[in-house]
């Protein structure tokens, strides 16, 4: 079964059902799609091609690409490569990511796995001295963190597989607007002053994001000359040249030696990495994961990130349960997530390293299991216990008290379709804003803090999957997902946060296909995030009043998320979407307004 898009009347209908009876949901007409800030446009209806970004920029390099006759591919990696230089703190050449495609021609979805991985010297005990895990403060700000960066070679690999056109012409957009500038907006400097005692301890950093010291002003032209030499020098030589030669070894000195001002007051420890672990870095292709949810096929990234199979067995949950009235699905959305969160915080992680039960958790039968946990009257206590994916599901099994999770705030998802129906779903971050806060001097670009995302200690009672290691890839939390109906492509999104970023992607689905809402609206309505924690976190205007009645709890988030997402609507038409205003607001475009 295919949702159809709600119409006016019966997402008026449906809102002004939900403020009545008090939950959380927003009217379309809350949210209507208007011009964001600096000018973005959240959400666009089209043929021939779209993009959804955060940013302006991006949107349009990837539009320009698909103009021009590229696919969806050529314009997600051009996109990517231009929020490498607009949205430098949440991603760039120096992170990793998880891109998600759906080849029109064969009907087959694929993905790439852009992880970094830990240096081979890392062993499960390296983020711990004297026998007490480091701050993790410490840990984000040093060489310790940095592990392999997997973007260049994500972009590579997909060119080489999918895409029309190489990295040179891939990179040009992107390239350009490095060399030529773009307008400074209000979330660029809020994101540089959340970083300005950071990037001020590294001449590197506040040489190129500080002016005097200071974030730049609103409506100045950020130039990144280096960046664009960069650029360059991976078209000209391909991303080999980032991965060995003389930009590997500055890496690795960064890394090794971070270049930390005297004056400063961080205590910034050095990292493990060495020449052979980028020498030896492969983005690898995966399967994805794939669950039916009503009759649509959702798929999603496979371990290391714990994004498709948390979504997917959270869904399953849902579909096992009797989701009733607004306020009923919504308290099962919260514990749904609660459950599948115990369950990916005890068996998830590299799967290189760690027997990931992935079919179990994905299964109906588990699924079945863990649903029977859930009362409609009264939230379950918090944190649940992970439940036994082993293949034996008779029984409703009894649940304990267990261990809450970690989460994290940056990072940027983009989607992108072309005119043959190719789709792409890709998220891809530095971990933390701004990385490790650390630029490579010379080459533009932050390093990822993404080892950071291991478990210091362990969390787990002995058995915990995601520890640091040799060669290692930290479990993520990242979510590109793809929907096809009857084989056809119906919805792709994705979202930055963390690990909000599992209940984000769910909870706009759950909009979408339970609550009635069209897929702006979806991404509008204000979240909150269940990750097996005490309390929710949600959002100011998230309506809690009938789950607190419930027994739900909540903490306020000011923000979860950053969406974009295209749909694909029965007339043919592609509907994309982003923020209209988190994050100041996302970049929605498509080729033709007609056909
Ligand atoms: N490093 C996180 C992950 O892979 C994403 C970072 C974030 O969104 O804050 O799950």
């Amino acid at each position: 079964m295919r949702p159809s898009r709600p119409t006016g009347p019966l997402v008026a209908l449906v809102a002004a059902a939900a403020l009545a009876i008090g939950v959380g949901v927003a009217p379309a007409s809350a949210h209507p799609p208007h011009p964001g800030h600096g000018g973005k446009v959240p959400v666009a209806t089209g043929y021939g091609g779209a993009v959804a970004t955060v940013d302006a920029d991006a949107t349009k390099v990837g539009l320009d690409v698909l103009r021009r006759g590229g696919n969806a591919v050529d314009a997600a990696v051009a996109a990517a490569a231009t929020l490498g230089v607009t949205e430098p703190f949440s991603s760039g050449i120096g992170g990793g990511g998880f891109f998600v495609y759906y080849d029109a021609a064969s009907g087959q979805v694929h993905t790439i796995d852009g992880r970094e991985t830990a240096p081979a010297a890392m062993r499960s005990d390296a983020f711990v001295e004297n026998g007490v895990p480091i701050p993790f403060a410490d840990a984000v700000t040093s060489g310790l963190s940095v592990g392999v960066p997997g973007t260049p070679r994500t972009w590579a690999t997909a060119l080489e597989q999918w895409g029309s056109l190489d990295l040179r012409r891939a990179l040009r957009g992107a390239t350009d607007v490095a060399r030529r500038g773009f307008v400074v907006d209000q979330t660029f400097v809020d994101q540089t002053t959340a970083n300005l005692a950071r990037f001020s301890a590294f001449r590197s950093s506040s040489d190129l994001f500080l002016r005097r010291g200071a974030p730049p002003a609103v409506g100045s032209v950020f130039r990144n000359r280096d960046l664009a030499e960069t650029y360059d020098l991976l078209a000209r030589k391909g991303v080999d040249a980032l991965y060995t030669g003389r930009l590997a070894e500055e890496i690795v000195r960064t890394v090794q030696d971070p270049p930390v001002r005297r004056s400063s007051p961080l205590v910034v420890r050095p990292g493990l990495l060495q020449l052979g672990d980028l020498a030896s870095y492969q983005s690898p292709l995966r399967p994805p994961t794939l669950v039916s949810y009503r009759g649509l096929d959702v798929y999603g990234m496979a371990p290391p990130s714990s994004g498709g199979s948390t979504v997917g067995e959270a869904l399953n949950i849902l579909e096992a349960s009797d989701l009733g009235d607004t306020t009923q699905t919504l308290h099962h959305y919260l514990e749904a997530s609660a459950l599948a969160f115990a369950d990916r915080n005890r068996y998830v992680g590299d799967p290189a390293f760690v027997d990931v039960p992935l079919e179990e958790l994905l299964s109906d039968g588990f699924a079945a299991e863990r649903a029977c946990l859930i009362d409609p009257t009264t939230a379950l206590p918090k944190p649940v216990a992970p439940g036994a994916p082993d293949g034996d599901y008779a029984a409703c099994e009894t649940t304990a008290v267990g261990t809450e999770g970690t989460d994290g705030q940056s990072t940027t998802h983009l989607t992108t379709a072309d005119r043959w129906g190719n789709v792409v779903a890709y998220t891809l971050t530095i971990e933390s804003l701004g990385g490790n806060g650390i630029v490579v001097p010379g080459r533009g670009f932050l390093l990822n803090n993404e080892l950071t995302d291991f478990n210091f200690t362990d969390t787990q009672g002995g058995v915990d999957p995601n520890l640091p290691g040799p060669g290692k890839r930290p479990r993520s939390s990242m979510a590109p997902t793809i929907i096809l109906s009857d084989g056809a492509p119906f919805l792709a999104l994705g979202s930055p946060g963390g690990s909000t970023i599992i209940t984000t992607v769910l909870q706009i689905l759950v909009n979408r296909l339970e609550l009635g809402m069209d897929l702006p609206a979806a991404v509008a309505a204000p979240r909150a995030t269940q990750r097996n924690t005490v309390a929710v976190q949600a959002e100011p205007g998230f309506d809690r009043t009938a789950l607190q009645a419930l027994g739900h709890t909540f903490v306020d988030n000011p923000e979860i998320g950053a969406a974009t997402g295209i749909e694909f609507l029965d007339d043919g038409s592609l509907l994309a979407v982003a923020e209209p205003v988190r994050r100041g607001g996302g970049s929605a475009a498509v080729v033709a307004r007609g056909r």
